[in-house]
């Protein structure tokens, strides 16, 4: 359904309903993410592997992983108690797309609420391939992590890719990734998919390239792109992380290509709720006053 301009009605709706896509939405609407996506199918320099993945997640933050059975009742149990939250997404606790028990959980949520929003985060390495199984499962809103277009960039910030039964380190492992996302973004923003940039800002390797990759992604027609302060931990620890004013800069900079996400609250792979008010990490007596 359409209005009098062409736009897809159920597509505003969703956006409105959005908080990360739309900050009116923030302290109205909320999410929940599933972990049920333990493996991941590249290394990035900055991943500790043995907490989530920090494309969409808080630092040395370890979620439980759920089965797709169990991440259902969850589902239930939480949409039945906060009617406000209308997004279920994905976001690891590694890359959804590398676990077929992602597709497995969308399909059951799906089945159970039509209504809901199904959302995704994912390094894009697997997209291209992927895109029919998202499209098959109804995943409307999707984020994906770019941190740079050029292979020698990247090839500063993955280790290594596994693709197609192969891995692949430096400019090689470099090249493949960012051929795939750019080929993912543009597929699923021609199958109507409203896209998400996550781009984590490395002063050290990426921060004067960011407004390359902006120019990008704005060709290819995405949505809206979130840069995200890099955590330093794994081959990345004795990095200086970004300061605010440093993000800002960044962020005006790219403004004029795509519009910018500055209320990211880096939250776990299983947080649920409002975004910055997540009832995973509250107590029940707390949780109880916000279900009345
Ligand atoms: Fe870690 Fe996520 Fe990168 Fe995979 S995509 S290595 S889980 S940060
Ligand atoms: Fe939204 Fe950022 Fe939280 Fe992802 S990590 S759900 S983009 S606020």
């Amino acid at each position: 359904c359409h209005d009098e301009n062409g736009v897809d009605l159920d597509v505003m709706r969703k956006i409105s309903e959005h908080p990360c896509y739309n900050k009116d939405a923030q302290h109205k609407y909320g999410r929940i993410h599933l972990a049920v996506a333990p493996k991941c199918n590249i290394q990035c320099n900055y991943c500790d592997r043995k907490f989530d993945c920090v494309n969409e997640s808080r630092p040395g933050v370890t979620s439980e992983v759920l089965t797709p059975q169990e991440a259902l009742e969850k589902t239930r149990d939480v949409l039945k108690d906060y009617p406000f939250i209308k997004v279920v997404a994905v976001a690891g606790p590694g890359d959804p797309l590398a676990n077929d028990e992602t597709f497995e959980t969308l399909e059951l949520i799906k089945n159970e609420f039509p209504d809901v929003t199904l959302c995704l985060s994912t390094n894009g390495l697997a997209l291209p391939d992927k895109m029919d199984d998202l499209l098959r499962v109804g995943v409307s809103t999707l984020t994906v992590t770019l941190n740079a277009i050029d292979p020698e960039i990247q090839a500063k910030i993955v280790d290594h890719v596994a693709y197609k039964g192969k891995s692949y380190t430096g400019v090689e492992a470099a090249e493949i990734l960012i051929k795939n996302q750019l080929e993912g973004i543009k597929m699923a923003v021609e199958a109507g998919l409203v896209v998400k940039i996550n781009t984590v800002l490395i002063p050290e390797i990426n921060k004067n390239h960011i407004i390359e990759v902006a120019k990008k992604v704005r060709e290819l027609g995405v949505f809206i792109m979130n840069i995200m302060p890099l955590i330093c931990q794994a081959k990345f620890t004795d990095m200086e992380p970004p300061s605010n004013q440093e993000r800002k800069e960044v962020q005006a900079l790219c403004e004029p290509y795509v519009q910018q996400m500055r209320h990211c609250r880096q939250c776990r792979s299983d947080a649920y709720g409002l975004l910055g008010k997540d009832l995973s990490q509250m107590s029940e007596e707390r949780r109880n006053v916000i279900k009345m």
